[in-house]
């Protein structure tokens, strides 16, 4: 047999008059016009606490689109205890049999389940119709089918045998339940984090980002409707810290798939440790956490391309994507150029609600997230070593909106140079031509993370010097494109330093993590 071959999921437009772009109408206002109630999922059940909070619009915050049910300690027990009794069932089923399921999944996507998800994108966390297309559709679908094809060649890696003995690898799921706890940003990485480990075997309980409950809610319906069975993946929306005390004090925890910041897989990391002793086996710990993306700028670029991706990759989804673009550094000689080339495109960038299909961008995904970030806005205005050169306001009455802002400053460790804020901020370095060596230093040691960066020129040489001198300051490089889109199948995605564990999402390495092999060695 062969499993079908995995491809991309090609995007829609939903330009003006498209059938499409009716029904991604259609679905909008159906959302926006209900108050879903949202359960926990536990075991298959529909789990209701009666602790209820609200999920909104980030870009009309008074406007609820949801009341979700929070786990408790005791719904959270329920959950492990969910994973643990599907665990058996699940683990034996043919693996063929699970890619199925999987490419189920990616089929419903492609047809009834887009629109759905991209609607609670859209308004729960506050994305464009493009960008929520490139997200819960397409990218969701492109880790269900390629996860399904990277499981193949890690199960069809074997070893050698001879006439004597019968030497095989026995990929076994993890011994335990896998914990996954995903942030707003991504639908997919949500689907990815709960899924890849599960489609090895393993199951899951699930934490959700608080801010993206809608969409992540309608993957459940999604998993169950393609058939996977009760309990494989458990979704308990909860307080981090109660969460983590539970699980991570459980004997039977095996891994911790996770996406946020780095200071929680850090603290996460650490009662790890403290608890190491307890635990079945060790677990396995896989985390993506922050960035601070660059571009960087030389003078044999073309202009043109490094405007495009500056706009792009640092605004698009309002700077909230791990991969972001958040420092920039650019040659003096060309400074003049550019700098008439960004603001003439930023002139053109309307900010507002995201079903006003105009608006490029949309609000800031929560009031923490505002008010954090105004005040690193704010630190920029009263420094005589920054200048803001666009945007530099936010209003909060209706939703959490932030003009796109660019900062420019003398001082290349500038505290918005340095510091991750995960929002439509900016700041660029003019660097003296001359001075390449050092400012591609300066670069490397400017922040702790490693995440994504790109870099732009035309001169061979200097891209072969460039590329070999910030080997070690991103996990995804590029040449010549910006650092944001990774697609799966074609980058894998993952950062190093303080940026994670860099075990590639959306590829083997990723995968092999959940598998706990067992060498079998048969004697003739
Ligand atoms: N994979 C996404 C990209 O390349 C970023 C994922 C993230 O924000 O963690 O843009």
């Amino acid at each position: 047999f062969n499993l079908p071959q995995a491809f991309n999921e090609p995007a829609l437009s939903y330009a003006p008059g498209t059938p499409e772009r009716a029904r991604l109408k259609a679905e909008l206002d159906r959302q926006y016009s209900q108050v879903l109630d949202i359960p926990l999922i536990i075991g298959g059940e529909e789990v209701r606490t009666g602790t209820l909070r609200e999920a909104v619009c980030p870009h009309e915050h008074g406007h609820v689109l949801a009341r979700y049910h929070e786990a408790g300690e005791a719904e959270i027990r329920l959950a492990i205890q969910a994973a643990l009794d599907a665990k058996a069932d699940w683990e034996s089923t043919p693996w063929e049999e699970r890619a199925a399921i999987f490419n189920r999944m990616a089929s419903l996507i492609s047809t009834k389940y887009r629109y759905i998800l991209n609607a609670a994108t859209m308004l729960n966390q506050s994305k464009t119709a493009h960008q929520a297309e490139i997200d819960s559709t397409c990218e969701t679908a492109d880790f269900f089918r390629y996860n399904t094809t990277f499981m193949e060649q890690i199960y069809r890696q074997q070893p050698e045998s001879n006439t004597h003995t019968w030497n095989r690898v026995h990929y076994r799921a993890l011994e335990g339940f896998v914990l996954a706890v995903s942030p707003f940003n991504f639908t997919a990485i949500g689907a990815n984090l709960a899924t890849a480990p599960a489609l090895m075997g393993n199951t899951v309980v699930w934490k959700p980002a608080s801010t993206s409950i809608l969409s992540n809610y309608y993957l459940m319906q999604l998993y169950k409707e393609a058939g996977l069975p009760r309990g494989v993946i458990n979704f308990v929306p909860s307080k981090g810290s109660t969460l983590g005390r539970i699980v991570l004090d459980h004997p039977s925890f095996a891994g911790l798939h996770f996406t946020g910041s780095t200071g929680v897989f850090n603290s996460m990391s650490k009662t790890v440790a403290d608890n190491v002793g307890k635990y079945r086996m060790y677990p396995r710990l896989v985390g993506e956490t922050g960035g601070k993306d660059y571009i960087f700028v030389h003078h044999s670029a073309d202009m043109v391309e490094v405007a495009t991706a500056l706009v792009r990759a640092s605004f698009e989804y309002q700077g909230q994507k791990c991969s972001a673009c958040s420092r920039a550094y650019v040659p003096a000689s060309h400074w003049p150029q550019l700098k008439e080339l960004v603001l003439g495109m930023m002139a053109r960038i309307k900010v507002g609600d995201v079903r006003d299909f105009r608006n490029f961008m949309g609000a800031v995904i929560d009031e923490a997230s505002f008010d954090g970030t105004m005040r690193y806005i704010e630190l920029a205005r009263n420094s005589p070593s920054a200048e803001i050169i666009h945007g530099g306001h936010g209003d909060k009455t209706k939703g959490w909106f932030i003009e796109p802002t660019i900062i420019v400053t003398t001082d290349p460790k500038f505290v918005t140079m340095q510091e991750e804020i995960f929002a439509p901020v900016l700041t660029l370095f003019v660097y003296e031509d001359a001075k390449l060596d050092e400012t591609v230093q300066l670069l490397d040691g400017t922040s702790p993370y490693a995440l994504t960066g790109a870099i732009f020129a035309r001169n061979r040489y200097v891209i072969n010097r460039l590329t070999e001198a910030l080997a070690n300051t991103a996990g995804n490089f590029y040449i010549n494109d910006k650092c944001t889109g990774a697609m799966v199948g074609h980058q894998p995605f993952g950062g190093a330093r303080a940026s994670g564990t860099n075990d590639k999402a959306g590829s083997f390495l990723n995968l092999i993590r959940w598998t706990s092999p067992r060498t079998i060695k048969e004697c003739f």
